[in-house]
């Protein structure tokens, strides 16, 4: 299959060929009628030249001048592609970020024909501050980045991840019901746990706590957001390392208040 960043490479290219050979074109034809009428009262011969000249003379100066601007027209599109995609991850785990994460949700939410079902989790690392204080932020952020590979280890075509800030992640399923996010997440989990990482040559486990809100029906992402942040936090009043995943109609009472 071709990749999108070809497709784009070709999409240039072609606007480089489309506007190298249709703009000398345009001049050609605008110089021949000038010409034709400004010079109608001349013999035969002398329009014959006039015209061949009316057609020479723009090919030489606008086949350079047009490649020249289309190609600088181009390395603007790339750069402005390039500009686009930097604000869009997170440079540490190269996920998006959480502007991006939430507008693709959202947009997909909101979309004509919106998904019929799907699932938003929010993961968050345990006693993460523990790793910062024991073997210092380098070993924190190296930390931050196998939990992003480990948690897109096990996420399907289609399957949105991102950074939603510090040590929290969020991932959004479209087309998933409740069971499939309840073995979803519950991967998520065990691939983490697995996942390998040894601060200065000491293993140590990573685990996380997952909160998570599945729906059948129309919905936006606050709403989504709101309920599997509840329930993330009903995990880590229960002993964290665990998912809790419950549907945006069945909501049982959060009986806990969330600590500052
Ligand atoms: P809990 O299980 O309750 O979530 O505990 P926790 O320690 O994971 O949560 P807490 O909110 O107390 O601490 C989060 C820590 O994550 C504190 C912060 O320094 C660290 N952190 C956030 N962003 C980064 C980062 O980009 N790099 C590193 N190394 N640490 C980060
Ligand atoms: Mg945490
Ligand atoms: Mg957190």
């Amino acid at each position: 299959m071709t990749s999108p960043r070809t497709v784009a490479s070709l999409q240039s290219w072609s606007s480089v060929a489309k506007w190298t050979v249709f703009g000398p074109i345009a001049c050609v034809i605008v110089s021949l009628v000038w010409n034709a009428l400004t010079f109608s009262d001349l013999g035969a011969e002398a329009l014959r030249r006039a015209l061949i000249s009316a057609t020479i003379l723009p090919l030489l100066l606008a086949i350079p001048l047009f490649f020249y601007l289309s190609m600088r027209l181009r390395g603007l599109a790339i750069t402005n592609r390039k500009l686009g995609l930097v604000a869009r991850t997170d440079s540490l785990t190269s996920c998006l970020n959480r502007g991006a994460f939430t507008a693709r949700v959202e947009t997909i939410l909101a979309d004509d024909h919106p998904v019929s079902m799907g699932a938003l989790l929010i993961i968050d690392a345990d006693n993460f501050k523990a790793i910062n204080d024991l073997y210092g932020h380098d070993c924190g952020d190296e930390a931050l980045t196998i939990l992003a590979r480990s948690i897109r280890s096990v996420l399907k075509p289609g399957d949105l991840i991102g950074r939603m800030g510090g040590e929290e992640f969020g991932v959004f399923m479209p087309h998933i019901d409740q069971s499939g996010a309840e073995l979803a997440a519950e991967r998520i989990r065990r691939v983490v746990q697995l996942a390998q990482f040894a601060p200065r040559g000491q293993p140590y486990a990573l685990t996380v706590s997952i909160g998570g809100a599945v729906f059948a029906d129309k919905t936006d992402f606050a709403e989504l957001f709101r309920i599997a942040d509840q329930r993330l936090y009903g995990a880590k009043h229960s002993g964290r390392n665990q998912a809790v995943i419950v549907h945006t109609l069945d909501q049982p009472p959060v009986q806990f208040r969330r600590s500052a």
